[in-house]
């Protein structure tokens, strides 16, 4: 079979769409179009934190993520050693979303020549501190060469019983909205850090500062996936109705789970967990803090719904805010202000493409 390059790809042709057009959650619906699921052991596929297969007694539950030098993180700021406890917190979180318990990960990468074999250590020193931290193993994975720059590419298995599955679609009327930790903190530490390459690039005698803005540095550099909460839940008996995990921005969050549970969303400003250094970076650099904690992406917390008999069981948890409700679809995805004013919430999340 001979192809026609042109016809693969003609910047010319009026077909072309962009993927920035239809965005990331855009392309995954139009390639989730064209995947018909064959097996029945396959409970869920595409569509929710991760996938979730049936295992006899118990589900396993599947998840994937690329990191890739240059889009998701910039080695000049961030360590080799966080990048790799960072590459296996983002898919344990994921397993965490589904309430279950991360067991395997496997671990492939793509190096350039710029690399060292003490460089690739560093890297690995990170991965193994992270399956340590969070009991799983590393079982498997790929190396190969790149072209440029360093790829990282994780897979992790977990394990739960079927009936304790929380997928983003069961929100039901009522159930009381909870997000875990705080918010807006990796967007800002982001900025920081950004903020503080730009000025050391311009003049290389200046000594970045950054101590003073170390929460919400390690909140980008080092996420910690919430593993902690899972087994609270276990301990507690509860079963969260849906979940997920932010990694896109709170707003993007809520809107996945009130169309996953065709339901309608109301939450609280006063009630929007954000620490103090977020806060008052955030407005040293200009930035609304609210804004931050509704959009900004990568603070691994966990975002889900609880049947409201369940409401005594978490209220007094020091790490757990109850930060609205859910409602009628009719009823939108709403924000009340603290001055009582209802907003309409938007998804604008961070978009790579
Ligand atoms: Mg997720």
């Amino acid at each position: 079979m001979r192809f026609n390059l042109l016809e693969i790809e003609n910047p010319m042709s009026k077909d072309r769409t962009e993927i920035s057009d239809i965005g990331e959650f855009g392309l995954i619906d139009l390639l989730n179009q064209k995947i018909s699921i064959k097996n029945p052991s396959t409970l869920k596929g595409i569509g929710d934190d991760a996938a979730v297969i049936d295992a006899g007694e118990h589900v396993k539950v599947l998840t994937t993520d690329l990191l890739l030098e240059g889009v998701h993180f910039d080695l000049s700021y961030a360590p080799l050693q966080h990048v790799g406890f960072k590459a296996v917190a983002v898919n344990v979180s994921d397993i965490a979303a589904m309430n279950a318990i991360p067991k395997q990960i496997t671990v492939s990468i793509a190096l350039s020549n710029r690399f060292s074999v003490e460089a690739v250590e560093a890297l690995y020193s990170g991965i193994n501190a992270a399956a340590t931290h969070y009991g799983i193993d590393v079982v498997g994975g790929d190396t190969t060469a790149s072209r440029s720059g360093l790829l990282i590419s994780i897979t992790a298995i977990g394990e739960a019983k079927k009936e304790d599955i929380a997928y983003r679609s069961g929100a039901k009327l009522n159930d009381i909205i909870c997000v875990t930790g705080d918010l807006g903190g990796a967007l800002v530490g982001l900025q920081i850090l950004e903020r503080e390459k730009q000025v050391y690039l311009a003049n290389p005698d200046m000594k970045p500062e950054l101590e003073k803005y170390n929460y919400v540095t390690a909140r980008q550099l080092k996420p910690d996936a919430r593993m902690d909460i899972i087994h609270e839940f276990r301990d507690l008996g509860v079963v969260p109705t849906s979940m997920i995990d932010v990694s896109d921005g709170l707003a993007s969050e809520l809107f996945h789970i009130a169309k996953a549970s065709s339901a309608g969303i109301t939450i609280y400003e006063d009630k929007l967990p954000i620490d103090k250094q977020t806060y008052e970076t955030a407005v040293e650099l200009g930035l609304d803090p609210i804004t931050c904690a509704l959009n900004g992406g990568e603070d691994y917390e966990l975002l889900f719904t609880i049947d409201q008999k369940d409401f005594a069981k978490l209220e007094k948890h020091p790490d757990i805010h109850f930060i609205g409700y859910i409602s009628k679809p009719e009823e939108g995805k709403v924000m009340v202000t603290k001055s009582g004013t209802v907003v309409n919430l938007k998804a604008q999340g961070w978009k790579h493409f």
